[in-house]
């Protein structure tokens, strides 16, 4: 649990576009920010090893993106 983790399902907006869930079409998301594990990222340019997750609040499907 860190300081960005929503208490509740929001609505995500990624560059402007609404985000739906692409199993279910649901528009409520958990919000995390997730720290990868280095190893994972051996030999990539991925510096950054955080990532931000959204998980359908009606399915459970992790949505993730590099942060911007
Ligand atoms: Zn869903």
């Amino acid at each position: 649990m860190g300081l960005f983790d929503a208490p509740k399902p929001v609505g995500v907006e990624i560059k402007g576009n609404v985000l739906y869930c692409v199993i279910c079409r649901h528009d409520r998301f958990w919000r995390r920010h997730i720290r990868l594990d280095p190893a994972e990222l051996f030999n990539s340019d991925w510096f950054d090893p955080t990532v931000v997750a959204y998980t359908c609040d009606n399915c459970g499907y992790i949505h993730w993106f590099k942060p911007q």
